[in-house]
């Protein structure tokens, strides 16, 4: 999402006459686009401004702007204080940057001091239309926000409500993504299930996939899910269009009722795991990952099982496993006590240890057969080329046997837990060239 952000962000820079530098070293103003997930985040944030500050200090002039989720927390405005910050933009207000810093442009010829701010929603999602990206892959945002109030999480803090962006507006800049030689794009949103609830004569997010898809892309994604609203009918699509990716990111979070209700998740494991099931039975070859985060505050020894369980009876092919991180504002930071890190970091290690089993069969049994592997990255200055598959998997071809990016048959030949290794197969049947010319 914040990758989508800083391209809407630079392309209206440039449209406003500014030029990207080729380094920070070299830029007079520097944007900091930032997370507040986690904890780790933040930290590399308080560290780049400090550096920064002490540039300033031994003469550099630049101007600082702190942008992103943190920019719309109260943390971030006392970082932003503290280290002489220019910029405080949240991400609700990007649209608005060109905006502050003529602003800010007018108050540094002399008028007064102080940090320029753009913070809060707009009551729609803006219509601003980035350029396609160049390259292959794209993110298109479909949402903003989200109306789920998990205890430990500080989003529907820094990016509101949910608000459903027209399908009109997203067709348009999926068309002309398209129309650019997008080959795969990846429909963004923290809960795109939810997509258009609550706004009458809205599509569904199955309604809208299907619309996607039918543009022609060689691949669709979307990223994120809530099992809440996985629908039939989201499955359905998934497995009736081929160009729809049979990779299924849902996140599980705990494998614990209990701990699940302390996180304010509003299924339950049974429910979640028959979700799984169902996914399963339809779609074929499908790949499912999950977030799992561990040693939530008066997560027992009990609960832990539980999740280890559940992770095993899902049957996990991939997932991004964390340890639970505090974050100040949120109701689990305010109401629970945090456990021993120790215990936490054991746990994970645990968990991760039986992923990492599970992943390696998974992948072990893809040797010998061919999978789509859209090529992005040819690998100039290593041995291999890399790409994923529709699955998402990581998939590593020798460099020297690709000789252009796109879409390739890719037989497997050795996998790891994290990534497969191929020979691409014969002429590249769904290359590049075919991509740009349809
Ligand atoms: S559904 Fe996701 S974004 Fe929304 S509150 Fe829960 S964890 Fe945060």
């Amino acid at each position: 999402m914040n990758e989508y952000d800083t391209h809407t962000i630079q392309s209206e820079l440039v449209a406003g006459g500014h030029e990207l530098a080729a380094h920070p070293a070299d830029a007079d103003l520097l944007l900091l686009n930032t997370c507040a997930v986690r904890g780790k985040p933040v930290e590399k944030v308080v560290s780049v401004l400090g550096d920064l500050r002490k540039q300033r200090s031994e003469g550099r002039d630049v101007t600082v702007g702190l942008m992103g989720c943190l920019a719309q927390l109260e943390e971030g405005r006392e970082v932003a204080q503290k280290f002489g910050v220019d910029l405080l933009v949240g991400p609700g207000a990007i649209t608005d940057l060109l905006e502050a810093l003529e602003e800010y442009g007018s108050l540094r010829s002399g008028e007064r001091g102080g940090m320029i701010e753009r913070l809060g929603f707009g009551p729609e999602l803006h219509d601003y239309q980035p350029p396609p990206p160049r390259g292959l892959s794209g993110f298109l945002t479909i949402m903003r926000g989200c109306n789920h109030h998990c205890t430990y999480c500080i989003v529907p803090d820094t990016r509101g409500p949910e608000v459903s962006r027209a399908p009109e507006s997203v067709l348009r800049e999926a068309a002309a993504m398209r129309a650019a030689g997008v080959a795969e794009v990846t429909l963004l949103g923290q809960n795109v299930n939810s997509y258009g609830m609550g706004q009458p004569g809205m599509p569904s997010f199955p309604e809208l996939l299907r619309a996607v898809a039918d543009l022609g892309f060689e691949r669709v994604k979307f990223t994120t899910s809530h099992p809440m609203n996985f629908t039939s009918e989201l499955i359905d699509v998934i497995a009736t269009h081929p160009n729809v990716c049979n990779y299924i990111h849902l996140p599980m979070q705990s494998g614990s009722d209990r701990v699940l209700r302390r996180m304010a998740r509003e299924y339950r494991i049974e429910r979640y795991l028959a979700i799984v099931r169902e996914i399963r039975e339809k779609v074929a070859e499908v790949v499912i990952s999950t977030d799992v985060i561990v040693g939530f505050p008066g997560e027992t020894e009990e609960d832990f099982q539980a999740t280890l369980a559940a992770a095993e009876t899902a049957a996990f092919e991939q997932a991004y496993m964390f340890m639970y991180s505090a974050r100040p504002g949120t109701p689990s930071y305010k109401h629970f006590t945090d456990m021993p890190r120790e215990v936490k970091v054991e746990r994970l290690q645990r968990l991760i240890e039986a992923q990492k089993a599970r992943s390696l069969a998974a992948n072990e049994a893809l040797v010998g057969k061919t999978l789509r592997v859209l090529v992005k990255d040819l690998g100039r200055d290593s041995r291999y080329a890399v790409g994923h598959s529709d699955q998402n998997h990581t998939v590593l071809v020798p460099a020297e046997s690709v000789s252009s990016m796109g879409v390739k048959d890719v037989t497997i030949t050795g996998a790891t837990p994290h990534a497969l290794y191929g020979e691409a197969v014969g002429a590249a049947p769904h290359g590049i060239e075919l991509v740009m010319a349809s």
